[in-house]
């Protein structure tokens, strides 16, 4: 019924990386180990105790495009590039929820296309869902009419499957969007884009100890950091991370908590 035209398209030739320069995204689909909480939601209607999704977050005070929270708190967001194996992406949440983090994730319309549960997944383990294109495209260099479907399909797919059209979008294959893809963005209904300030570089697969060295030596106090699910390395460096974090005296937030 909800499913739209299903992209055929082959699995895998495209990049994964949310940056320009790199992603020949060679997406691992190493041991999906521990599964967090079964992916939920079958049948009757919906329970209480799952959280309702968030609309577009507003956040006073803060730039359209957001690429940090407060410097003197002590919170951080981790955002998620949010296709790939469900089996690791269910990993990765399983992992955030055992340490009690919350993560955001930028879903790509078609991965919720070709996995629609992941949406009421995450919001079942308190994350937060965001838009991060229909199809990951180089959006910035897209005429405007292409770029605006990018951003309101994968909308539709998020309304459709949660009420919302999701918290936070992102532009894809890109840190910072241009002008049109900001008024593009507003006009599909979020007041900002997400940036970030620390790039993980995990979708390049360097392993998981260079992945946790490059978030714990770059991470400040209200940092958006960007990683990627689908990768087995950034499962694998999220526990020591959120370690890390801890030792910090830093926690890991949604990013409607780290900026509002
Ligand atoms: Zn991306």
């Amino acid at each position: 019924m909800l499913r739209a035209a299903a992209s055929a398209a082959a699995a895998g030739a495209l990049t994964s990386g949310c940056d320009p320069d790199r992603g020949t995204g060679a997406s691992s689909s190493a041991p999906g180990s521990s599964a967090g909480p079964s992916p939920s939601g079958a049948g009757r209607s919906a329970p209480a105790r799952v959280p309702a999704a968030r609309p577009p977050t507003r956040a006073q005070g803060q730039p359209v495009e957001i690429e940090h929270g407060p410097r003197d708190g002590r919170a951080v967001a981790l955002t998620f590039h949010g296709r790939g194996d469900p089996k690791l992406a269910n990993a990765l949440l399983g992992e955030a929820e055992r340490a009690g983090a919350k993560v955001t994730v930028l879903v790509v319309g078609d991965w919720l296309d070709e996995q629609p549960a992941m949406a009421r997944r995450i919001l079942d383990g308190g994350h937060e869902l965001g838009n991060h294109t229909m199809h990951h495209r180089a959006i910035c260099a897209l005429p405007e009419a292409a770029a605006y479907a990018e951003i309101s399909q994968c909308a539709d797919r998020l309304h459709k499957l949660t009420g919302t059209i999701g918290s936070w979008f992102r532009p894809s294959q890109t840190r910072r969007a241009t002008p049109q893809v900001i008024r593009l963005a507003r006009k599909v209904g979020y007041p900002h884009v997400l940036s970030y300030d620390l790039d993980s570089l995990d979708a390049n697969d360097p392993g998981a100890p260079a992945v946790r060295r490059t978030v714990l030596d770059g991470v400040q106090p209200g940092s958006v950091v960007s990683l990627h699910l689908g990768h087995a390395g950034t499962v694998a460096a999220l526990p020591p991370i959120l370690d890390g974090l801890r030792q910090r005296g830093l926690r890991a937030v949604t990013t409607t908590e780290l900026v509002t």
